[in-house]
């Protein structure tokens, strides 16, 4: 099993009042498993990849990775785990300075100690650089290598961070909309990547595009509300269960 929540809850304060982003979810996602997470902007999906990947605590309840609790986790070991989860943002950021091959040997960062980084990017070792360029191979970008991360377009710019995910070799993959800024024919072309790329490993992506969860993720767990609405084979999700998940607050008051 990869990550078991346990009656979780997240809690933002604001100045306005908390917000209860998450609320008394249960889940559990098996290693290997291609989970999307779908639902109505402010559904809590975001928040819910930060529990994953330990960059959020819950405010109650408890998320385990392979049966340890994140929360207990600090210094070295919550290191150690943070490096076996890799994430895509909506924005790729990189280091907008830095080459695209430097950008994805920073997918190394988390495993090596500060001396080993600054040289690293000063001067890689050939191995990793090897690596780097192999991973910049896969995402086709290997022309591009010596670019400056801000010479690319936001199409090249998601491929080095698919690179960068691809150096880190994590086991879980996560990715929050990571092609929401995109026009839909390079989606297409980002996300087969993104499913090669997680070939293996944990995919958990939170998208705004149903049909390409459907299409490509066997179970969807859509949110409303900060709460599991629905949790399912994505061949058993209806276009009623998808009405209601992302129908208006209004109508879901009356109703
Ligand atoms: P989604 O990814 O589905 O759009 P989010 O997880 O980003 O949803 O947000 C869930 C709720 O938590 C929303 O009401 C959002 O406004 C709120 N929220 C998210 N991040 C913060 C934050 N840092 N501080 C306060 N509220 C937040």
């Amino acid at each position: 099993m990869s990550f078991e929540l346990r009656e979780v809850a997240l809690v933002y304060p604001s100045r306005a009042g908390a917000v209860r982003a998450l609320d008394g979810v249960t889940l559990a996602i098996a290693g290997g498993e291609r989970v999307a997470l779908l639902g109505p902007s402010g559904a809590g999906k975001s928040s819910l990849l930060k529990l994953f990947n330990a960059t959020a605590r819950p405010t109650a309840g408890a998320i385990r990775f392979e049966g340890r609790r994140l929360a207990a986790l600090a210094g070295s070991d919550l290191r150690a785990v943070r490096r076996r989860i890799g994430t895509v943002f909506q924005q790729p950021s990189l280091v907008p300075s830095l080459t695209a091959l430097q950008n994805a040997l920073c997918g190394h960062l988390g495993s090596w100690s500060l001396a080993r980084s600054l040289r690293a990017l000063l001067a890689a070792a050939p191995s990793d650089t090897r690596v780097a360029l192999a991973a910049l191979k896969t995402v086709g970008l290997l022309d591009k290598a010596a670019a400056r991360a801000d010479e690319l377009s936001g199409g090249q710019q998601q491929r080095v961070a698919i690179a960068r995910v691809l150096v880190q070799d994590p086991e879980v993959v996560l990715t929050d909309e990571p092609f929401a800024s995109l026009d839909p024919g390079l989606t297409a072309q980002l996300a087969d990547l993104l499913l090669h790329v997680a070939q293996g490993r944990t995919l958990i992506a939170a998208l705004h595009d149903v049909e390409l969860a459907l299409a490509h993720f066997p179970r969807i767990v859509g949110l409303r509300g900060g709460r599991v609405a629905f949790d399912a084979k994505a061949a058993e999700v209806s276009p009623q269960m998808l009405r209601e998940l992302y129908a208006h607050e209004a109508r879901g008051a009356v109703g």
